[in-house]
This record gives structure tokens, C-alpha cells and sequence, in this order.
């Protein structure tokens, strides 16, 4: 007898790499100042959190927003959410990528901010660790052949300095074994390993295609909250590319994944990994460009359809802030 397969045999190249990360932070104003002021990068899109219009969602990354230079905030101050933990199931760490020669300018930079840096080896990389004023652990890597573009630069940060995306993100997780397997399936093949850390790429190889998966055996469980990463995302093609992940997933695995989301920029799934690292797959397009033109991005607030009608009401409970 033969059984019917629903599920594609494999999904391993509909993963392109990945999309953004999202975290869970506390001031609105301080967040603003740290991501555009200190790291140079560009407020690409203000915006609410779509399930709580309480709360605003900022959109960082390079010139145009592009999928994989994306970081994204919840500031949740004063809404009683608490101090999260940073720990096993979760994004330990987000790592941004610079060219060779870059840290030296970002370590003063940091000092002269009141900021503690702290230098790494990691698979014959130098990393810059930090972290943000929520207390999320931020690092840059020196990596010469990342040549994404636009690269966004401020009056005081030029573009051989600049951030130019997400490198990667440093999952921790207890047991490494079930994920790596997990993770190899899903897209992600393991390249290399220095001591408690593995690299691992999708077919597109490099930064922005990228995780570190960290072997997180005494380190606490993660706990959601103030100053966590509440999720990475990764990028497709297509919602056809989504349905077909989701239809794997659910058949090869038994992961319970969500229906697609519309987050108006891209459209999106959500599934936990082995692991338990909560994970989304977006869809590349259709972008920050349906609502603004490339020289307004970022500059006002905006709100999908549904939420237009009561623009005035969710503009009050929105702490003022500025640019
Ligand atoms: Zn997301």
C-alpha cells in the first residue's frame, strides 16, 4: 500500500533566509533613540501592534526595509507586561553585520554612549557584543562578504561603518540535537562548530541567511517579557511557499501552525520549533512601499484599513514620541 502524501517530500529550498526578529522592549522614545541615533539604523515604518493598538510596532532596517535587515519593536512600557528572561527557547541574541574593520568605530562609539561592549571569537569571526536599553543581547560581526544594499547611513555614522542587516540570530535551546535536525528540514544546513556554537545557512548562504544555534544547557528557561526577542521570522517567495511549509510541518512534525496572518507588509505564519523557539515564515513582499514612497518611510504613523477608521482614538493611547 502506498500513502498518500499531502506534504511536499521536502521544504528545504522554500526557505530563503531570514525575514526580521521581533522583540519585546520597554520605552518607545528610548528605543527610537538607540535603533535610528546610536545603531544608524532606519525607522522604516511606524506602526501598531495589529493584535494590541495600545502599543506601537517600529520597524528598523537598511534604506528600503529590505527582508533580512529588518528588526522590530513592541514597546510595551506601562502596559504591565513584565521583565522577561533571556534563555533556552528563544533568540538568545540578534547579531548585525558591518564590513571588515567596522567594530573598532562601534566600540568608541558605544564607550562614549555609557555602553559596555565585550569582543568574541566565534568561527574565526570577531564579534562586538551589547546590549539595548531594554537589556536585549545585541552583537555586530565583521563580514566582509556581506554586500546587501541599500546600507542606510545618518550624519555622524557613514556607509563603511553602517549596519547593513541582520547577520543571523543566536538560538539557545537545551537539547541542540532534535533542533539541528529540525532545523536542517526546515532549510537551515549546519556548516560549522566552535565549542557551544553552531552555524548553519540556508542555500543562499551568509549574512541575513543565517543562524547560530547555541547549546544552552545551564543557562535559565527563557521566559517572554520586557527585553526578549519574542520571534524571528523567515522569509519565502509566496504564500504558495507558506501553505507548503505549513502542510509539512503539520504532517512530518505534528506542529501546530497558524493560519496566514495578513500583517499588511507580508503575510505570515506562526509555528514553536523543537526547541521551542517560537518561529514565523513571511513572505517577502509585498513590502513597506504600499504606504509611503521610499523617501517617506518611517516618517508617520500608519494603520492597515481596518484600523484607519478609528485613527484619532488609537493616536491617544500611543505615548507621543520623537524622531
Ligand atoms: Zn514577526
Amino acid at each position: 500500500m502506498y500513502s498518500i502524501k499531502l506534504h511536499p517530500m521536502n521544504i528545504q529550498n522554500l526557505i530563503k533566509g531570514l525575514h526580521h526578529v521581533t522583540a519585546t522592549v520597554n520605552g518607545a522614545q528610548e528605543d527610537v533613540d538607540f535603533y535610528t541615533k546610536l545603531l544608524g539604523l532606519r525607522l522604516v515604518k511606524e506602526t501598531v501592534n495589529f493584535d494590541n493598538e495600545k502599543v506601537y510596532h517600529f520597524y528598523y532596517g537598511n534604506e528600503m526595509g529590505s527582508p533580512s535587515t529588518i528588526f522590530t519593536t513592541f514597546p510595551y512600557k506601562g502596559q504591565g507586561v513584565r521583565d522577561g528572561v533571556i534563555g533556552t527557547g528563544q533568540v538568545y541574541e540578534t547579531v548585525f553585520s558591518v564590513a571588515g574593520g567596522a567594530l573598532g568605530f562601534w566600540e568608541k562609539r558605544m564607550k562614549e554612549h555609557g555602553l559596555e561592549t565585550r569582543r568574541e571569537k566565534r568561527f574565526g569571526y570577531e564579534f562586538l557584543l551589547f546590549e539595548d536599553p531594554s537589556g536585549l543581547k545585541l552583537s555586530m560581526i565583521e563580514d566582509d562578504s556581506d554586500n546587501r544594499e541599500p546600507v542606510w547611513t545618518t550624519g555622524d555614522i557613514a556607509g563603511e561603518n553602517a549596519i547593513i542587516g541582520i547577520h543571523s540570530v543566536v538560538l539557545a535551546v537545551e537539547e541542540t540535537g532534535e533542533t539541528v535536525s529540525f532545523l536542517n528540514d526546515f532549510g537551515y544546513s549546519a556548516i560549522k562548530k566552535d565549542g557551544k556554537y553552531t552555524l548553519l545557512e540556508t542555500s543562499e548562504k551568509g549574512a541575513g541567511n543565517s543562524l547560530i544555534l547555541l547549546d544552552g544547557s545551564g543557562l535559565p528557561n527563557g521566559i517572554n517579557g520586557l527585553g526578549t526577542v519574542h520571534h524571528v521570522a523567515h522569509r519565502v517567495d509566496s504564500i504558495e511557499d507558506s501553505l507548503k511549509i505549513k502542510a509539512y510541518l503539520e504532517d512530518a512534525y505534528g506542529i501546530s501552525v497558524t493560519e496566514i496572518r495578513d500583517r499588511k507588509y507580508f503575510r505570515s505564519i506562526y509555528f514553536r520549533v523543537p526547541g521551542n523557539v517560537l518561529f514565523e515564515v513571511a513572505t517577502s513582499g509585498p513590502g513597506f512601499l504600499v504606504d509611503e514612497s521610499r523617501e517617506e518611510l518611517g516618517s508617520s504613523l500608519k494603520l492597515p484599513d481596518w484600523q484607519e477608521i478609528r485613527r484619532d482614538q488609537i493616536k491617544k493611547n500611543l505615548a507621543p514620541f520623537t524622531r
